[in-house]
């Protein structure tokens, strides 16, 4: 079982970087990446976490990155997470993300929500905050019933809590890992609202900028966009990626290790031939 797109809370999932592996572990699964928004905070923990549990961790990151003027994310697998150029460009990530809150918060203050950046902070396990611990918040205070609804009525553009993104270019952020010794996969890319001919173009310069692979299946994707990704990793020749994006316990329809197989035809990205150990 293998388990390629992961969160801790070192960004905004809900379980620490070892209760993650164990569970990992626990459910069967025997390759575990743990790609943290914006972040390697968790990797250490991680990977001490792996050995008592005898499984496979491969250090990883999701990185949030502008492509056409909108964000996308990128994971980042087999990574070094002492690399000083990534080092440098995860600080200046989080000094926007922290930059980011506040104006998060101003706006929602701005309608009606309560101390949003205290309360942020404090659903928050590190000092990386993301939008889902503003989700997380405004759930408890009530001014929704769960995460997908804070997002839609508040965090997403047009809505009053929406700050946009001023994420590293896609170029930069393929760059960055490679330069990291790790291989560049574009995450769940079903969920960019995009077109096919859109998307279809983003494939193109994503090949052509050098990326090694795409996520096919994904815990984020429905069946049919599992296998309409596969058709678009095929036509790209690209390799594909499989990774269930667990945040946590709390969404029970999203498990570790748990994924709809992947499409006969793909190349596997960890048969690829790509340093992924
Ligand atoms: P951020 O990187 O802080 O902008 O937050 C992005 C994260 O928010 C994603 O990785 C998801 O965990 C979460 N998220 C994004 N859109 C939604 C949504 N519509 N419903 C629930 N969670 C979402
Ligand atoms: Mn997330
Ligand atoms: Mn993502
Ligand atoms: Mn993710």
């Amino acid at each position: 079982m293998i388990d390629l797109h992961t969160h801790s809370t070192a960004s905004d999932g809900t379980l620490s970087p070892s209760e993650l592996v164990s569970s990992a572990a626990m459910a069967g699964v025997n390759t575990l990446a743990l790609t943290d928004h914006d972040c390697v905070g968790g990797i250490k923990e991680a990977q001490q976490a792996a050995k008592h549990n005898n499984i496979r961790l491969i250090p990883g990151v999701e990185l949030s990155v502008m492509w056409s003027g909108r964000t996308l994310h990128l994971v980042g697998l087999n990574i070094n997470v002492d690399n000083q150029a990534l080092r440098l460009a995860l600080k200046e990530t989080l000094s926007f993300r922290r930059w980011r809150a506040e104006e998060i918060a101003r706006k929602l203050e701005a309608s009606g929500v309560e101390n949003a950046l205290g309360g942020a902070q404090s659903v928050a396990k590190t000092e990386l905050i993301g939008r889902s611990h503003f989700a997380h918040y405004l759930v408890e205070q009530g001014h929704a019933r769960n995460n997908r609804q804070v997002f839609k009525r508040f965090m997403v553009k047009g809505k009053p809590g929406h700050v946009g993104g001023e994420w590293m270019p896609l170029e930069s952020g393929i760059n960055l890992i490679h330069q990291a010794g790790g291989v560049a996969v574009l995450a769940h890319p079903a969920r960019y609202n995009l077109s096919r001919t859109k998307l279809r173009g983003l494939l193109k310069e994503f090949k052509g900028l050098g990326a090694d692979g795409i996520e096919v299946v994904s815990g984020s994707h429905s069946k049919d966009e599992n296998q309409t990704m596969a058709q678009h990793a095929l036509d790209f020749e690209l390799p594909a990626s499989q990774g269930s994006d667990y945040h946590g316990p709390e969404k029970p329809w999203v498990q570790l290790g748990k994924l709809p197989p992947m499409h006969y035809r793909c190349t596997p990205i960890w048969e690829a031939g790509l340093k992924l150990s």
